[in-house]
């Protein structure tokens, strides 16, 4: 059976089943029920909490948890991670957690999800680096039924630029706007080539670029997420149509 209670809550058991590098410092991590039930389809946006099934103290009922990264299912969950230096449970699962071992999940959470009032609006979707995880399962998923969104992936260079066939794929097939900054591009990435604008997403960009009557999900580091909301406000973006995600 693959439902075990810890503590009155139930978990499910969910066996880890491919485990992908995508850029330097994040990997991808497959989990299907472990007795191939099926899932429950998360809602594009939403993560799993889990915690590690070990006897070690040290993670035991340690729970985390990681926006799932890829089109909803009920097949397989994806969740991307990235390695934090010291970091108990991104370190476990970069170094220790490997293909036949077991999670415990509770179901997907979370309410950084596309809005019912956002459907008939552009839809702009911005990310800063391991931030585009909830954004890229909102594009698997919105792609299949508009063209009115834009994508914005900001990263520092082509070392760290997780998913960027997926995203280019996506973007082409469907005809969606997809542009990419490099705040700190490598001596081999060319602008205009590999990435779209050195630098940080800013004000005049967004203006010139991005639809400011759309509504905005974001996704990135806390100082990134501020400027952002700072800028969309001087910009006359209204509060109700900016959404967005906090990692911590
Ligand atoms: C809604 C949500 C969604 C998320 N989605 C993702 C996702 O898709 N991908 C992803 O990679 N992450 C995601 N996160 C973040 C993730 O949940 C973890 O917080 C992250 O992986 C760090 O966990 P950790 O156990 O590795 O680090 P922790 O052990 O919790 O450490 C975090 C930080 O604290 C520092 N630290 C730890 N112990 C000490 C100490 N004793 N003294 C000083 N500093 C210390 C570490 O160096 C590290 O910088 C998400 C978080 C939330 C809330």
């Amino acid at each position: 059976m693959s439902i075990v209670k810890r503590n009155g809550i139930n978990f499910r058991e969910l066996v880890l089943v491919d485990k992908i590098k995508e850029c330097d410092d994040i990997i991808s991590f497959y989990f299907k029920d472990k007795d191939n039930k099926a899932l429950t389809k998360h809602k594009p946006g939403q993560f799993l909490p889990f915690q590690i099934q070990t006897e070690e103290p040290k993670y035991k009922g340690v729970m985390r948890t990681y926006s799932l990264s890829m089109v909803p299912n009920e097949n397989m969950y994806r969740i991307s991670v990235k390695k934090i230096e010291n970091g108990l449970i991104s370190s476990y699962l970069h170094d220790n957690l490997e293909i036949g071992d077991i999670i415990e999940a509770m179901e997907p959470a979370g309410v950084f999800t596309i809005k019912e009032s956002s459907k008939n609006r552009p839809l702009v979707l911005i990310s800063a680096g391991i931030g585009i995880t909830p954004l890229l399962s909102m594009l698997y998923e919105e792609s299949k039924k508009r063209d009115n969104i834009y994508f914005v992936q900001a990263v520092q260079n082509s070392l760290i630029h997780p998913f960027k066939n997926d995203v280019l794929m996506i973007c082409k097939y469907k005809n969606l706007s997809n542009t990419v900054f490099y705040s700190n591009p490598l001596k081999d990435d060319k602008e205009g080539i590999d990435y779209d604008f050195t630098g940080r997403i800013n004000k005049e960009w967004i203006r010139n670029n991005l639809p400011l009557d759309g509504d905005f999900y974001f996704c990135g580091p806390p100082a990134f997420m501020k400027a952002l909301k700072s800028n969309l406000i001087d910009l006359g973006v209204k509060e109700e149509s900016i959404y967005y995600e906090l990692f911590s």
